[in-house]
């Protein structure tokens, strides 16, 4: 079993039913998660983070969201944090998607529905890229 206990993932995503769901999810794992539910409220926080010394090891960022999308809100955090690994999470599953979120900084890219499996395992390769 994955043990992430010393591990923080900071969720960005509008879908408080999909944040639940991945709460579940990672419950196993024991990974701390924190959340956001807009580009705003995420930006926000990364910035209050980066006062006191980031201490977040992962981003689950969504795409679409309202006002802000997820595209933004990883330009600016790949400006300002660009050793965060930063994993996209989108509904869209269009043919390109995934070389768009690649292009535009993302490290890893999950379309929405995935399996639990799948998530632990592109998590673990991000936290962990040396294993
Ligand atoms: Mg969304």
């Amino acid at each position: 079993m994955t043990d992430l206990s010393d591990k923080t993932i900071f969720l960005v995503d509008d879908d408080k039913d999909f944040c639940f769901l991945i709460k579940m999810m990672l419950k196993k794992t024991k990974v701390k998660l924190l959340f956001a539910y807009n580009g705003e409220e995420a930006i926000q926080f990364m910035d209050k983070q980066a006062t006191q010394g980031i201490d977040i090891d992962l981003i689950l960022l969504d795409i679409q969201m309202p006002l802000i999308s997820g595209y933004t809100v990883i330009d600016l955090f790949k400006k300002r944090y660009p050793e965060l690994p930063v994993m996209a999470v989108t509904a869209f599953g269009m043919i390109g998607e995934r070389e768009k979120c690649i292009q535009s900084g993302f490290d890893e890219y999950l379309s929405k529905p995935f399996e639990e499996s799948d998530l632990v395992i592109l998590i673990n390769r991000l936290l962990n890229p040396e294993s």
